[in-house]
């Protein structure tokens, strides 16, 4: 069976991409940088690098000593974020189309913006998955 060809890319177009790699359920990231990149949250799923065909080169903000998060130098749309272990969190709605996927948790709940009010009976974690929900 041949996989899923996914296509996607920022605003402009000058970063597409795409991968067959088959991606797993979308995680809303609420942190204090997902939060201020995106103007609320992202939504990514990851897929190692080496599944990824880039056409175009990002620009990348270096986030912590690991973390880099990759955006269009044009139009600014957020990308990519990847933390040296070879896997890209790919930025779901830089997608084209339907994607298929769906949404599975919130994490970093607590670094939310006070405005979000999630109502999709996901579990929100206060930060990573390993820890302890909170309601929403
Ligand atoms: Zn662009
Ligand atoms: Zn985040």
């Amino acid at each position: 069976m041949e996989s899923m060809r996914r296509r996607g890319g920022c605003l402009c177009g000058a970063v597409r991409f795409e991968t067959r790699f088959a991606m797993g359920p979308v995680t809303a990231c609420h942190c204090g940088q997902c939060r201020r990149q995106t103007g609320s949250y992202a939504a990514a799923t990851p897929v190692p690098w080496d599944a990824i065909e880039l056409n175009g080169e990002p620009r990348w903000y270096r986030s912590s000593e690991t973390g880099r998060r990759g955006f269009c130098g044009t139009c600014g749309s957020y990308l990519f974020w990847e933390e040296g272990d070879g896997l890209a969190y790919v930025m779901a709605g830089a997608l084209d189309g339907e994607t298929g996927l769906s949404m599975d948790a919130h994490i970093f709940y607590a670094d939310r913006g006070d405005y979000v009010r999630p109502a999709d009976g996901l579990p929100c974690y206060a930060a990573e998955r390993s820890g302890p929900e909170v309601n929403p």
